[in-house]
């Protein structure tokens, strides 16, 4: 456990997936207790995994915040939630999409037959399928969180919604100090892609929270991997870069002739990424296929990509 600012503490738990480490931040709480902000993935121990780090702590845990429902942010909450019996609060809109995601509303055939429809070769979106479902074995999600909605108070931080890297993302904003979740990340950018139930147009959204990101006074940003991003707005402005660079290669990959999203990803990130890595390229060229259709640059034909 580290404090990485004035009553911010954070504790980083490995990660077995594409990036390998996530943080979770304690927040110092008015009443001397602590907010903890994401939980890390569910695990099969809890007691060995988080009895530790709250021994560590001064204060007892008084409420627990889910930025979003990724597994390595929700994953953990219902475990934690149990150790110290604090309350979870969750965006109303996240919540709803974890349930879709995670919830009684999952459903493999669909997942499935979603990736197939795009592209992805029948090995490959039963091998993702399959890493879906050992993913969903490590979400232990609370059930009927309390809702947040955008402006709400939460103990002197304001909830901001910054949509895009998931449709109902939510951060924390007090004195020129975000805790960010997956919005804004140092040295990489956060994975934007369409899924299945989703909001349509999530590098549009993602784009705008990038601009607002850039309105807000922020001093420091904390996320949710990597390092402290010392200058939000600037950081910002460099994975919007990134995005309109993509969206330009995106468009150089198609042609009159319709291409699957998955042939315009193997275009965008060549190379064997692995079956998570490929989902990830999938969902990420969909997003910015969707974009170029939206901004009138491309259209959809026979379940393909064109130039417009
Ligand atoms: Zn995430």
């Amino acid at each position: 456990m580290e404090e990485v600012a004035d009553g911010v503490l954070r504790v980083t738990f490995d990660l077995p997936l594409g990036i390998d480490h996530v943080h979770c931040y304690f927040l110092r709480a008015r009443s001397g207790g602590w907010t903890l902000v994401d939980t890390g993935l569910g695990v099969r121990d809890p007691e060995a995994a988080w009895r530790p780090v709250l021994a560590a702590l001064d204060a007892p845990v008084e409420r627990i915040v889910v930025t979003h429902m990724h597994p390595d942010h929700v994953g953990g909450a219902g475990d934690v939630a149990e150790l110290t019996g604090a309350p979870v609060l969750q965006g109303r809109e996240d919540y709803e999409q974890c349930l879709r995601a995670w919830g009684p509303g999952r459903s493999t055939e669909l997942l499935a037959a979603y990736w197939a429809r795009h592209g992805l070769p029948a090995d490959q979106a039963s091998a993702v399928v399959r890493e879906s479902d050992a993913l969903a074995a490590a979400v232990h999600y609370a059930p009927d969180p309390d809702r947040l909605e955008p402006g709400d108070d939460v103990d002197g931080w304001r909830v901001v919604v910054l949509r895009g890297h998931a449709d109902g993302h939510i951060a924390l904003v007090r004195d020129g100090v975000l805790i960010a979740g997956d919005a804004i990340l140092a040295g990489i950018t956060p994975t934007i892609g369409l899924y299945p139930g989703g909001r349509p147009d999530p590098l549009g959204d993602y784009l705008e929270t990038l601009e607002r990101l850039e309105a807000l006074p922020l001093r420091v940003a904390f996320a949710g991997h990597r390092a402290r991003i010392a200058d939000p707005a600037a950081r910002a402005r460099e994975i919007r870069a990134h995005h309109a660079d993509r969206l330009e290669r995106a468009l150089a990959a198609l042609d009159d002739e319709p291409r699957s999203p998955y042939e315009v990803s193997l275009a965008l990130f060549p190379g064997d990424l692995g079956t998570a890595g490929r989902r990830f390229a999938l969902a990420e060229s969909l997003a910015h296929l969707e974009r170029l259709v939206l901004a009138g640059r491309a259209g959809r034909v026979d379940g393909g990509y064109v130039r417009a």
